[in-house]
């Protein structure tokens, strides 16, 4: 079921485009403000922070949350465009609480929590509390959009980045009830609301507990994936391949040392697809 400040948005959005009704210029002056500042923090402040454990990377893989405390220097460079991806995120979510304020919807904007998690005080800063319950604002690639935010479940499949335990946290730390996900697709402009009501709230915090301990007493590195068999019309090649979680790890090249990206062994294709694969049989 549609969240219902989504279907009044796209009501205002197809007014806007039929030149039925205007943003105010107030309205659009915060908009302004807010990628402003948004252009000081990614092009001009400091990016880069000392490791904390924060609401947004509680619900990353351990592994990779030992590295960035332990052994930082072996994360792989960032790429140039990283900057501007970020930034645009940024500017989709002033824009879309600039059609929120438009539209008169009342909503607490960004807040801050600072919550104690077992003795660890996390601060961080929420996007948004609307009728009681605390959202984030994400913008998506046009996969990500279609798939990873099809619903909870897909989310929950794929939550590389702990959109999950970010929520739970900002939840925990605000005493608002769980909201879910407002999702804009960078590619063509669309965009949904996730619920998250499916969420076993307690469940999600005793892992975000499980990985405060777990960072916080230094406990020894172990990896939360093992290598997958590569498997052809169901038979197992012989050869390992990366876990697919490993793929974006800017950890890897550190984590296996003995990576080798190579075209697949198995596809019978022209251009067979590149593999990246831990041995070979
Ligand atoms: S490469 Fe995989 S196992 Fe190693 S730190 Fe990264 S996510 Fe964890």
């Amino acid at each position: 079921m549609n969240h219902p400040v989504e279907l009044l948005a796209q009501a205002y959005l197809k007014d806007i485009v039929n030149n039925k009704t205007k943003m105010d210029s107030d309205i659009i002056e915060t908009v302004v403000n807010d990628i402003r500042d948004a252009l000081h923090r990614q092009f001009a402040g400091e990016t880069r922070q000392e490791f904390r454990l924060r609401p947004s990377n509680l619900g990353r893989p351990k592994c990779q949350l030992w590295f960035d405390k332990n052994k930082p220097s072996k994360a792989s460079d960032l790429p140039s465009n990283f900057v501007i991806n970020m930034f645009l995120g940024d500017v989709v979510e002033a824009i879309f609480k600039g059609v929120l304020r438009a539209m008169k919807v009342e909503f607490q904007d960004n807040g801050k929590i600072d919550l104690d998690v077992d003795g660890e005080n996390i601060t961080g800063e929420y996007d948004l509390i609307l009728n009681g319950k605390v959202d984030d604002v994400k913008s998506a690639s046009a996969w990500s959009y279609k798939h990873k935010f099809d619903n909870y479940n897909s989310l929950a499949e794929h939550d590389a980045f702990g959109y999950i335990p970010q929520l739970a946290i900002y939840s925990e730390g605000t005493g608002a009830d769980v909201g879910g996900w407002w999702v804009i697709n960078k590619g063509n402009g669309e965009f949904k609301y996730v619920t998250a009501e499916q969420m076993d709230k307690d469940a999600v915090m005793k892992d975000v507990r499980s990985t405060v301990a777990y960072i916080n007493n230094d406990e020894p590195f172990e990896r939360c994936y093992e290598p997958i068999p590569e498997t052809y019309r169901g038979k197992e090649s012989g050869n390992m391949v990366l876990p697919k979680e490993c793929h974006f790890c800017k950890y890897k090249y550190d984590c296996w040392d003995n990576i080798q990206e190579l075209p697949s062994k198995v596809s019978q294709a022209k251009e067979p697809p590149m593999v990246e694969y831990i041995s070979l049989a």
